[in-house]
């Protein structure tokens, strides 16, 4: 870094001084003292016999005259007698010298360099830091490597999901050939995906540490204010010199910036981006997984890329980077406090329980702000004092970014996501709860139930497709229950369940009234999103699918609050562990309701005679 600013700054002097000489040159040769007289004047001093020497110009007419030594100058005016009167009064002519060489060169050459030169500096800072234009004929020896990171997973805590699905990585690039010999299938692109600050590029960077292998990166937002050309030079260069030091990484950050969608970017495209990209995908298909180069991207915006960066083969492997959890902000809090001296009383477990939504950088960003304030307090340790208001800054700064909730809307989020897990689980043909989280995830969602992946399934019984209407409407009813009231949170869930209820009696021909019919719209595929604009069907037929839609919507969210007003004890007790550990595996929340289902049991056995199994079975609405 230092080098470039001394550059930089010789570059200025330089600029500095020519401009001066110009100038000087300017004063002194181009306009050396002269008197500027009218033609009339020129001619009577001629005839006067003042008149020493003259140089005819085209346009001006310059000289010296006698007694006196003095210049002279005047426009020069069509005058056919002048050089008979000139040469009658023994004036010495020379003719237009006005253009040496020295004074072409001074007057056109220098200000045209000058010129250049700025535009020059210009373009060098607009190429950023790392290179610029001036680099692109030797970007040959530019170095996006990074030889050791230095950084290991043990500077990575909180997102071990994460690290976890990244091992496999770690092991291939250790051994690549060993793992192609068991006949493991290769990861070639993997792509991390999570909100600002989670630690993606710490991660990969780690990865790279763990393996022991060099670190190449570029960052898609370098290349969009470059000129034409050098972002698709800069990817081959850099494919090219990672293939040279295989095994390795090749990371490119914040991959969102340059591989949007093509064709939906801004008005008048972006030439540069989409020759970037291309050049990417190119190089994306042109190396074999053989040559032990795994590559990594970022993003916090999985939605807006190109889809063709993520077909096999390409950035195939996705890997969720989430926001930590309270167990993960305190390893976080303890990895970023190894550098400073914390007091006796300040307690990181609590600290990780007053910051919820924080990612790792928002956590670092904590204990350095603490450490600032500690400082400039002249203390010696950070206290507990210096470390909560350095949270309570950091949560008004995060709440002007809406992102972290305030404690009612957790309390919201909490009885919501237990909703949609309890009742997700209740039901025999719901995809069974992975996990229940209130961490904000991404910009949209506050919180979430994970389900088992739905994707292979291209059949779905009438059974699952309610079930899952009814899991999607249980956030929403739940929130009903306990409070009373609903918030816009589950507009999103409201949407889905009604497609699902839309697909059913359009599509699949799933309702009674209607029969087997399908009322499926066809999609102009030049207008998306428009209204579709011809449908096969009347008016009345209309009504009546919205009739029946809405139909199973509320029969859904019926059963959902039935459901959940009969296990209102687990939905407290699941709630109570998302306040404390803003997570619950799926496993858990199935030994809760197997233990409500056991002592239900027990107190009815003491009670009454066994029930019927079918008792236990909620009605079916409808
Ligand atoms: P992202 O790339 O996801 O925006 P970064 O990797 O740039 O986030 O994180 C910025 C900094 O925040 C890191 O350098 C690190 O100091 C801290 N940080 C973020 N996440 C973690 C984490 N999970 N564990 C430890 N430190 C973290
Ligand atoms: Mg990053
Ligand atoms: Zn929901």
């Amino acid at each position: 870094m230092a080098m470039k600013v001394d550059k930089r700054t010789h570059l200025t002097i330089a600029y500095t001084i020519l401009t001066v000489l110009l100038f000087l040159f300017m004063h002194n040769y181009l306009g050396s003292p002269v008197d500027n007289i009218p033609y009339s004047e020129f001619r009577k001093k001629v005839a006067e016999g003042k008149v020493a020497e003259c140089v005819i110009g085209s346009e001006t007419i310059s000289g010296k005259l006698r007694p006196p030594e003095s210049g002279f100058v005047t426009v020069r005016v069509e005058d056919a007698e002048l050089v008979e009167v000139l040469m009658a009064n023994g004036v010495e002519i020379n003719g237009a010298q006005e253009s040496t060489w020295l004074t072409t060169l001074l007057s056109w050459i220098l200000p045209a360099v000058f010129f250049v030169g700025i535009w020059m500096f210009m373009a060098r800072r607009l190429g950023g830091g790392s290179g610029g234009l001036m680099s692109i004929g030797k970007s040959k020896a530019k170095v996006y490597m990074e030889k050791g990171t230095g950084i290991t997973f043990q500077d990575v805590a909180g997102i071990d999901e994460a690290k976890e699905e990244l091992q496999e990585v770690v092991e291939f690039l250790k051994t690549p050939g060993r793992f192609q010999a068991l006949g493991g299938r290769i990861p070639r692109g993997v792509l991390l995906v999570g909100s600002p600050g989670t630690g993606k590029t710490l991660l990969a960077k780690a990865v790279a540490g763990e393996a022991g292998v060099p670190f190449f990166s570029l960052t898609g937002s370098d290349f969009v204010e470059m000129f034409v050309g050098v972002g698709a030079a800069r990817v081959r260069d850099l494919f090219e010199q990672a293939k040279k030091h295989a095994p390795a990484i090749i990371f490119i950050d914040e991959l969102d910036a340059l591989g949007k969608a093509r064709g939906i970017s801004s008005i008048g495209g972006h030439d540069e981006r989409e020759q970037t990209l291309n050049q990417l995908l190119a190089e994306l298909d042109g190396f074999d997984t053989n040559a032990g180069i795994i590559l990594m991207g970022a993003t916090n915006r999985p939605e807006i890329l190109d889809p063709a960066l993520l077909r096999p083969g390409r950035f195939d492997r996705m890997v969720t980077v989430d926001r930590p959890d309270k167990k993960g902000r305190e390893a976080i809090l303890k990895i970023h406090s190894r550098g400073v001296k914390l007091s006796a009383d300040a307690d990181l477990r609590d600290l990780a329980s007053r910051t919820p939504g924080f990612a790792g950088a928002d956590l670092a960003n904590v204990i350095n702000e603490a450490a600032l304030l500690a400082a400039r307090r002249g203390k010696q340790e950070i206290t507990r004092d210096e470390l909560a208001e350095a949270v309570e800054r950091a949560v008004a700064g995060l709440q002007r970014k809406s992102r972290v909730l305030n404690e009612k809307e957790r309390r919201i989020v909490a009885y919501h996501e237990a909703g949609h897990a309890i009742v997700g689980e209740l039901l025999p043909h719901a995809n069974p709860v992975i996990k229940i989280s209130i961490i904000p995830r991404g910009v949209a969602a506050l919180g979430y139930t994970m389900n088992m992946p739905t994707e292979d399934r291209y059949l779905m019984t009438r059974e699952e497709l309610t079930d899952t209407a009814c899991a999607l409407l249980a956030g929403r009813a739940s929130e009903e229950i306990v409070f009373g009231e609903v918030s816009t949170g589950a507009a999103n869930d409201l949407q889905r369940a009604t497609q699902i209820a839309e697909n059913m009696v359009k599509e699949y021909g799933m309702s009674q009234a209607l029969g087997l019919v399908s009322h499926r719209e066809e999609r102009n595929p030049q207008f998306l999103g428009m209204p579709a604009a011809d449908r096969n069907y009347s008016e009345d037929t209309a009504r009546q699918i919205d009739i029946e839609v809405r139909q199973i919507i509320a029969g859904c969210y019926e059963r959902s609050k039935e459901l959940l007003h009969e296990h209102r004890q687990v939905l407290e007790e699941v709630v109570k562990v998302l306040w404390e550990k803003e997570t619950m595996e799926g496993e858990e929340l199935r030994r809760l309701l197997r233990g409500e289902e056991a002592q239900s049991a027990s107190q009815e056995e003491a009670l009454t005679p066994a029930p019927a199994p079918e008792d236990q079975l909620s009605p079916e609405p409808r």
